[in-house]
């Protein structure tokens, strides 16, 4: 079997590496892999393939930096070429950025069947590009590997047939567990005790206000608890352009490699973020998080009491801190799998 990996941005690198390794075990197998170039920075893109072992992409098509129509456009167009020319048996996407939607779209009208990896996710808000293209993606893939049950019934409730949902675990969990042991620090001096911090979604960093409210609470919070936050290229560009500055005990540091995420979660008190992957890996850590979104698509996180849902409203933000650092939080177990998920991806689409 001949599969067609399409990738691009930092998320799918990690969940990418999980299938890598499964993939490596069959020798029936082959895998291309093409990379959009969505992400392009060494410490967003490169760190991942060396720190992770995933293998060099075959093809990568330098994509980023436009509007959402000119690059998933493009994106498609390239992606179809080398559709053409590798003829794929199965195209595998991950997750719900562009280049998942322009990889799915693009090989289910050449009538190649895709695997959508992260399946059946939902925010319910459809003004977050994420979420077009996580449903839009899922309507026409064959195999919605699903990490969840609520992931299973939000398919269910659309329609979708029952020989298309395979409820698989998580493939971020394969990966948590497979590389937990090689955590090392991040090369910069950081405080003893902590909370981590990530902010990158457009929904906060596009508007100067939210923003900017979304620093005060950062800014109260570091009274009681210093922060360290990796900031994401985005953020940084969009904190110049409001002419946002952050105090000393916000210890800002670059981007760092999942290896160095890794021991950040493992020796944070708590975890603040906006990212998806983020507020699993707090869980998977057995860390509260705080959730700086309107919503999540991590329901079972918000259920046990474990994530608090705050967008950038100040009170709750503080509410959540001092609840979370005054009470004792109790983790349920294996939420998201046994850490196998690839495997019995990997082993449905080979009954194909
Ligand atoms: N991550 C990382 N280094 C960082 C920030 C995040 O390795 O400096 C990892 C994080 O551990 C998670 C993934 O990147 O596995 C999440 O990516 P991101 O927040 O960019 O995207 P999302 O999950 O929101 O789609």
């Amino acid at each position: 079997m001949k599969i067609f990996t399409i990738i691009g941005a930092r998320p799918q690198f990690i969940k990418a590496s999980a299938m890598s390794r499964e993939i490596e075990k069959h020798t029936d197998v082959q895998d291309f892999i093409l990379h959009t170039g969505q992400h392009f920075d060494a410490n967003m893109s490169e760190v991942f393939f060396k720190q992770m072992k995933i293998p060099k992409p075959d093809v990568n098509l330098n994509i980023h930096g436009m509007t959402h129509g000119a690059m998933t456009g493009q994106m498609l167009q390239g992606i179809e070429e080398n559709l053409l020319a590798e003829k794929p048996d199965v195209v595998l996407v991950y997750g719900d950025t562009n280049s998942t939607l322009a990889g799915a779209l693009a090989a289910a009208k050449l009538h190649i069947p895709v695997g959508h990896v992260e399946a059946g996710l939902r925010s319910f808000n459809m003004k977050m590009p994420e979420e077009i293209n996580r449903v839009l993606t899922d309507h026409i893939s064959k195999w919605l590997f699903c990490p969840t049950a609520d992931a299973v019934s939000n398919l269910e409730n659309e329609g979708v047939a029952d020989n298309h949902i395979f409820r698989t675990g998580d493939i971020m969990y394969d990966s948590a567990v497979h590389f937990a042991e090689f955590a090392r620090s991040p090369k910069e001096e950081l405080p003893q005790q902590f909370a981590l911090c990530t902010l990158h979604r457009a929904e906060n960093t596009d508007n100067p206000e939210i923003l900017a409210s979304l620093v005060q609470s950062l800014e109260s919070i570091a009274k009681d608890l210093p922060l360290v936050l990796p900031l994401h290229p985005r953020t940084k560009k969009k904190l110049d352009d409001a002419g946002l500055s952050l105090s000393s005990a916000i210890h800002c540091i670059e981007p760092v490699g999942y290896l160095e995420m890794l021991w950040l979660l493992k020796h944070t008190q708590i975890v603040l973020t906006d990212s998806g992957g983020l507020q699993k890996e707090a869980y998977f850590f057995e860390k509260a998080c705080i959730t700086l979104r309107e919503e999540t698509e991590w329901v079972e996180l918000t259920e046990y009491g474990i994530n608090r849902i705050c967008g950038h409203d100040q009170g709750k933000i503080h509410a959540a801190f001092q609840e979370f650092r005054l009470n004792k939080v109790v983790f349920p177990k294996a939420l998201y799998g046994d850490g196998h998920s690839a495997q019995t991806m990997l082993n449905t689409m080979l009954q194909r």
